[in-house]
């Protein structure tokens, strides 16, 4: 073993902020991953109904680079109430999650868009702070999405905040292949 592998631990990352890349630079990091021949999985939550590159893309990488939508899109957003088949997706997922970062089965795992579901009030912070500080030393995490939990950010060891300068958005420019998804 050299003084590199003896160095190893496991990481939380966690990218939040309103600017875009929270998702996309996870990727890359698990494209990084992937390279060191370390296995990655990354769970998206709330995603579902769109159908991003980075589907099939992973599917290159086989079983080194597994990528599953957890939920159905457009979900209900600050209104009077979730759909409950929303917040059931949302459970299911993070069962799913839980199981994969206790596992030791994967060198990463990366729960995209999981701010939303916390900030959203469909999903326990509590919950994912204690598996994310029982999880096995070794297993990498990163976190994404926008208005991430206090408590999360304070056991996270990097976190970035992206933030907006500018998008193509406000111009009224809708989303585009290949940039957006
Ligand atoms: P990306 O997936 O491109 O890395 P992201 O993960 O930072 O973006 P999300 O909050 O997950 O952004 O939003 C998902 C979608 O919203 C993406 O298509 C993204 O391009 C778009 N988006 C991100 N930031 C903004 C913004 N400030 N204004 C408008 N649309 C945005
Ligand atoms: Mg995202």
């Amino acid at each position: 073993m050299n003084s590199e592998d003896s160095s190893r631990r496991g990481l939380i990352l966690i990218n939040t902020g309103p600017g875009k890349g929270k998702t996309t630079a996870a990727m890359g990091t698990a494209l990084r991953a992937v390279g060191n021949g370390m296995r990655v999985l990354m769970l998206q939550f709330l995603k579902g109904s769109w159908h991003y590159g980075e589907l099939d893309s992973t599917k290159a990488f086989g079983e080194d680079f597994v990528l599953k939508q957890m939920g159905r899109g457009f979900v209900k957003v600050g209104g009077a109430e979730t759909d409950p088949e929303d917040i059931r997706l949302v459970e299911s997922g993070w069962s799913e999650a839980h199981e994969a970062i206790m596992s030791g089965e994967w060198d990463m795992v990366v729960l995209d868009e999981i701010n939303y579901a916390i900030s959203y009030g469909m999903l326990d912070p509590e919950l994912v702070a204690e598996t994310l500080l029982n999880r096995p030393e070794m297993v990498h995490v990163i976190l994404t999405g926008r208005n991430a939990h206090p408590i999360l950010v304070d056991i996270a060891d990097t976190v970035t905040e992206m933030r907006e300068v500018k998008h193509a958005y406000q111009k009224g420019i809708l989303a585009q292949r290949g940039i957006e998804y």
